[in-house]
C-alpha cells in the first residue's frame, strides 16, 4: 500500500472475488489499519475530522457503504454469515474510531475558534452511538430478591465486610470449636493473635453479623434484609469463590411462629421464580437458629419433572426439586446477646433467612461455572446486557 504525502491515503475499498477467511482477514486488516493511520490525522481540525468522518460513514459512497456493497452484497450464500459478522466488526471499529476522533476533536474546538455555525450537518450520517452499561447479572439478582422483601415492608440493613470474631461467631452461637471458626474456612487479617478472641479481626464469612448489630442499635419488631458481600477461604472453582454474595432476612416480634417464616419464604419464592413453583422445607442444622431448615423449590428449571426433554435436568440432579436457602427461627442464645435492648427471648420470637445470590444467578441464567461472574469480561457480560 502506497501513501499520498499529505495525509489521505490512497485507499479504495476492493472488490472481493475470494470469499475465503483468509481473504477476508487480509482485505479486512488492511482496511482496519487504514482506518488507524487516518484518524490518528484526523482530530487536528474540525475541517479534518469531518473529511474522516464522511470518507467512513457516508451513506453514499463512505467507506462502509462500500464496504457492504463490493463485499457483503456480493457475498456467495455460504459465506454470508461470516463476511456478516466481519463486516459488523468493521462498521464497530470504524463507528468507534469516529466518535474517539470527534472527542479528541472537540478538545481541540475548546481551545481554538468556535465552529462556525454555518457549517452544514449531514443529516443522512448515522448519529454517534454511545454504548451504555448494564447491570451485573449478580447484582440484578441480587437487587429483584431485595425489592421481593422490600415489598413485605423490610428495611435494607448493611455491615462493614471486615468483622470481629464476636460479631461474625461468638454472639451467632458458634460454639469455639465450631469448623467454620477454622482457618480452611475463614480468612483472618494477620497480626491480631495479641488481641482477645472477640475482637479478633477478620473477613466475614456471612451476613449475619449484621442481624446482631442491627438488633444492638433497633429495639424491636424489626423486618430487615440484608444483602453483602462475604469471603471464605475456598480455592475458585465452577461453584466455589473466595468472594461471594448473600442475602439475608430477619424478622423479630411478638408471636413470630414458623408459619410466619414458611408464608413469607413461600410468597417471597413465588414472586422470585413464578407463581408456580412449590416450596418445601427440610430439617437442617445452622448454630443460629432453632430449628433450622433448608428451603427447596420445585426446578424452575424443568418445572419439577427432573427430566428437559429426553434429557436429564442436571441443574436440580434429576430430582425436580432445588435447595435455595437456609433458614430457621432464632436461636433464643442469639437473643440473649442483644437482650438489653428489648430482646427478651421469653417475649419476642424471629425467624431469620440466608441465601447466595451467585448461585441463584448461576441457575436463573443457566451459566455453568462461576469464575465467569467475576472475571470482567465484557463478552460474556455483553450477553445480559
Ligand atoms: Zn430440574
Amino acid at each position: 500500500m502506497t501513501t499520498s504525502c499529505r495525509g489521505t491515503l490512497a485507499y479504495t475499498v476492493p472488490k472481493l472475488t475470494d470469499y475465503s477467511a483468509a481473504a477476508l482477514e487480509k482485505a479486512a486488516g488492511e482496511l482496519l489499519s487504514v482506518l488507524k493511520e487516518e484518524a490518528d490525522k484526523s482530530w487536528k481540525s474540525e475541517t479534518d475530522w469531518k473529511t474522516f468522518r464522511d470518507r467512513w460513514l457516508s451513506r453514499k459512497n463512505g467507506i462502509l457503504t462500500l464496504v457492504n456493497d463490493l463485499w457483503l452484497k456480493t457475498a456467495p450464500k455460504e459465506a454470508k454469515r461470516a463476511v456478516g459478522q466481519k463486516v459488523n466488526e468493521i462498521k464497530l471499529e470504524v463507528e468507534h474510531a469516529v466518535e474517539m476522533t470527534e472527542g479528541l476533536q472537540l478538545e481541540w474546538a475548546t481551545t481554538s475558534q468556535p465552529a462556525s455555525t454555518a457549517d452544514s450537518v449531514d443529516i443522512s450520517l448515522p448519529g454517534v452511538r454511545r454504548p451504555i452499561g448494564a447491570e451485573h447479572p449478580v447484582m440484578k439478582t441480587w437487587r429483584e430478591i431485595v425489592s421481593v422483601f422490600q415489598k413485605l415492608g423490610y428495611s435494607v440493613a448493611e455491615g462493614p465486610v471486615v468483622e470481629t470474631d464476636y460479631y461474625n461467631f461468638e454472639a451467632l452461637n458458634f460454639p469455639p470449636n465450631h469448623p467454620a471458626r477454622d482457618t480452611q474456612d475463614t480468612l483472618f487479617i494477620a497480626g491480631q493473635q495479641s488481641k482477645p478472641q472477640r475482637e479478633r479481626l477478620l473477613l466475614r464469612t456471612h451476613t449475619s453479623p449484621v442481624q446482631i448489630r442491627t438488633m444492638e442499635k433497633m429495639r424491636p419488631p424489626i423486618r430487615i434484609v440484608i444483602p453483602g458481600t462475604v469471603h471464605r477461604n475456598d480455592p475458585p472453582d465452577a461453584s466455589h469463590s473466595p468472594m461471594f454474595h448473600q442475602i439475608e432476612g430477619l424478622a423479630v416480634d411478638t408471636n413470630i411462629t414458623f408459619g410466619d417464616l414458611k408464608g413469607t419464604l413461600d410468597h417471597a419464592m413465588k414472586a422470585l421464580f413464578g407463581s408456580s413453583v412449590k416450596t418445601h422445607f427440610r430439617p437442617s442444622f445452622f448454630p443460629f437458629t432453632e430449628p433450622s431448615a433448608e428451603l427447596y423449590v420445585t426446578c424452575f428449571i424443568c418445572g419439577g419433572s427432573g427430566k428437559r426433554g429426553a434429557d436429564p435436568c442436571r441443574p436440580c440432579k434429576q430430582t425436580g426439586w432445588i435447595e435455595v436457602l437456609g433458614c430457621g427461627m432464632v436461636d433464643p442464645n442469639v437473643f440473649e446477646f442483644v437482650k438489653d435492648n428489648g430482646y427478651d427471648p421469653r417475649k419476642v420470637s424471629g425467624f431469620a433467612f440466608g441465601m447466595g445470590v451467585d448461585r441463584l444467578a448461576l441457575l436463573k441464567y443457566g451459566v455453568d461455572d462461576l469464575q465467569y461472574f467475576f472475571q470482567g469480561d465484557v463478552r460474556f457480560l455483553q450477553q445480559f446486557g
